[in-house]
């Protein structure tokens, strides 16, 4: 394949020269004479877990940088990573050392303060384990306890670090071989225990919870989320009744409920509170016979974090079968509830509507939606159930049903954050509807998404139906008043997906967003403060910590991810991607290089014949097997390549070397054979390459980057 090294050869210079890392010395001392500092200032403020502290709150206690500093902030080093695979993590601030987990595991420790690189740790991720993960290879984090920090992989691994040196202590499998597992979730610590779930349910498999001693690595307990076959015997008690609200033979497709993201600990009363996701598959005729709850999918369960036993739940959206995971972050307050002094969790889930519940007993204390929401009329307070619409359940209705929210829900895993000054939870929301319809004839698939839901494929190449879609997806920064049920302040937004929330007791909320600034509102009144032009879109939540009297804002860049791809790769395909940890002070002297803007040609493919039927049968291939990753219409996510674009979709001979021999598989792009035969690769190039001429025909014949 002669033609193939031309591109790889790039590859691996862009590769290489993207770990340059940038520093820039800042010796200047703070400018805070005037602002509200606390007495003792030297002392270090740690970012030590996934949400800041226990509670989640994604509360920084650091006021140094204010409204009145805030002109002042500046960055004062970066560093640059391989743009590939979208940034989510929340980075760690412990002991004067940042803990960065980016794209395909690979952890970094620098001098928080420097930036100096202290070590960098790649668990070699098996790249074809991307087959079966839904969103690319994306981490939101690692935990620290007991001087090691966790990490779990994509591949379903569970690796301790010695903190100091970035040396493998253990290494535990998580997830049966061949499972169709992947993990992007961040580990969490207490007890002496570390706790991971996984990801899968839209590739058909039994979700659960893992704890594992933090000396050893041994398996400590594990909670299923769902029953398994009846057959054998139930893993715990609760299983069992889980069972009574399941039908058919919802075991063969493994039923779903991973505890794919959040996980919130309670030391004062042990418990360990799991986030658990959708089922699987979404057409309840199909998984359930539909009918039940089917426990516990789409619910917050409270367990014994010593002995993984089961003490409560409460289900968020009873027998989903809208993707409505209930794995957002869950924050911990005491909210004065009707004159009650009452211990919340407070959630706000895919399905639209903002949750306080007393986390001692599960006990709903109040709900109403946050955004637009049409499958439900809202949650019943006596039952605690939602009142479904008629149109909700689409699977009923030949033509499907379009609902908000979508799939991607109105909420997804971009952390929320709470403030109790001000007493506002700040939700980054998604505004878009969602295409549901069944598909026809379902079968369960050994590769690729298997939920039953029709995977569209709008034809976005035409500039006209992209702008109606880009009105569709819009986003919105909301403060929340969670004891009112009722919007505060909002921030309008382009596009959905923007980034996860930090706020501070500086009075700030800080926010990245898709059009690639880092921005910071006015905690009270959402008044626009300040804001960076970082270049690139920004998913992932900021984080804030204080080392010698000095408060610091980091944050990755870096756009990829389920949301990532809709919203960062197809409305905002002008953006260049760029994966970078972001690192601010009051008067930092840090700058960054200017962004490096690549015009592309759309390669002329007129004269190719392209038969329609075999295009027909390549699009409803693509949309099974690539549009996942490669985006819709193949215009890629900012991540993978536009198909469009690539002078390998032009060559019959080059598109069947990389989609079934696997010539790129070391890039993450593992071989399709023998699942998909040498006559079907080509109807897909068929339709990669209608795709390209509908784009010559709409005048869109150049983009930026990939
Ligand atoms: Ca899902």
């Amino acid at each position: 394949m002669p033609f193939l090294r031309p591109l790889i050869l790039v590859l691996l210079v862009s590769f290489t020269s993207n770990f340059a890392v940038a520093q820039a010395s800042d010796n200047n001392a703070p400018t805070n004479a005037q602002t509200k500092t606390p007495v003792n200032e030297s002392t270090e403020i740690e970012w030590r877990y996934h949400g800041g502290t226990y509670e989640d709150q994604r509360y920084s206690t650091l006021g140094q940088i204010n409204a009145r500093t805030i002109k002042d902030l500046k960055l004062t080093w970066f560093a640059d990573y391989p743009a590939y695979g979208g940034q989510q993590a929340t980075p760690l601030m412990v002991n004067r050392t940042l803990y960065v987990a980016t794209a395909w595991n690979i952890v970094y420790a620098y001098d928080a303060a420097s930036g100096k690189e202290l070590w960098r740790f790649d668990p070699a991720v098996r790249r074809a384990v991307l087959i079966d993960a839904c969103c690319g290879p994306v981490t939101r984090g690692v935990a620290y306890a007991d001087g090691k920090i966790f990490t779990a992989t994509l591949d379903g691994r569970l690796i301790a670090l010695d903190a100091a040196s970035g040396k493998q202590l253990w290494s535990a499998e998580t997830v049966p071989e061949g499972g169709r597992y992947t993990i992007t979730g961040a580990p969490r610590v207490a007890n002496g225990m570390v706790f991971i779930g996984n990801g899968g349910a839209e590739f058909g498999v039994r979700g659960y919870v893992s704890a594992y001693n933090i000396e050893t690595g041994a398996l400590a307990w594990r909670f299923y989320t769902v029953p398994g076959d009846p057959a054998k015997p139930f893993e715990n008690p609760i299983l069992q009744e889980a069972a009574k609200t399941w039908h058919g033979e919802w075991w063969k497709y493994g039923g779903g409920g991973t505890v794919w993201d959040s996980m919130s600990y309670d030391p004062e009363l042990n418990l360990l509170y799991i986030g658990v996701g959708n089922s699987t598959p979404y057409d309840p005729t199909i998984r359930t016979a539909g009918m039940g709850d089917n426990w516990f999918v789409s619910s917050i369960v409270a367990l014994n974090a010593d002995t993984g036993a089961y003490v409560w739940h409460y289900q968020t959206t009873p027998g989903d079968s809208w993707d409505y995971t209930a794995t957002q972050n869950m924050i911990f307050a005491d909210l004065d509830i009707r004159g009650e002094q009452r211990k919340v969790i407070m959630q706000a889930p895919k399905n639209g509507f903002f949750y306080v519940l007393d986390r001692q007993t599960g006990e709903l204390l109040s709900a109403n939606n946050f955004s637009k929401v049409t499958w439900a009329t809202g949650i019943d307070k006596e039952t605690g159930r939602p009142v479904l619409t008629g149109e909700a359940k689409w699977w009923l209705n030949p033509e499907g049903s379009v609902l908000f929210p979508s799939t991607g829900g109105a909420h997804n895993w971009h952390p929320m954050a709470f403030n109790p000054d001000s007493g506002y939870v700040y939700i980054p929301v998604n505004i878009y509807s969602g295409n549901f319809r069944a598909v026809e004839d379902y079968q369960y698939r050994s590769v690729g998404r298997t939920t039953g839901l029709l995977a569209g494929s709008p034809p976005l190449a035409d500039p006209k139906v992209r702008s109606v879609a880009s009105e569709r997806l819009q986003g919105r920064l909301l403060a929340w008043d969670p004891i009112k049920q009722q919007p505060a302040w909002s921030v309008e937004q382009a596009n959905s997906g923007n980034g996860g929330v930090l706020t501070t007791a500086g009075g700030l909320v800080f926010q990245g967003d898709t059009q690639g600034y880092l921005n910071a509102f006015g905690a009270d009144d959402g008044s626009p403060l300040w804001r960076f032009n970082a270049h690139s879109v920004i998913i992932a939540p900021p984080i804030s910590y204080r080392i010698d009297g000095q408060q610091y804002i980091a944050v990755l860049s870096g756009k990829g991810g389920s949301l990532g791809r809709i919203a960062g790769g197809v409305i905002n395909e002008d953006m260049t991607n760029i994966s970078r940890l972001l690192v601010f002070k009051l008067n930092g002297k840090g700058t960054l290089p200017e962004p490096v803007r690549l015009e592309v040609a759309l390669p002329n493919w007129e004269d190719t014949k392209v038969d329609p039927q075999r295009s027909k049968r390549g699009a409803g291939l693509y949309a099974h097997y690539c549009m996942t990753c490669h985006g819709v219409s193949a215009q890629g996510n900012g991540i993978t390549p536009d198909l469009r674009y690539s002078p390998l979709s032009g060559i019959t001979d080059a598109f069947k070397a990389v989609v079934l021999d696997g010539v790129m598989a070391s890039t993450g792009m593992a071989s399709f054979s023998p699942v998909l035969t040498p006559a079907q690769t080509e109807d897909i190039r068929l339709y990669v390459v209608q795709q390209n001429q509908l784009a010559r025909k709409a005048g869109d014949v150049s983009r930026v980057g990939r």
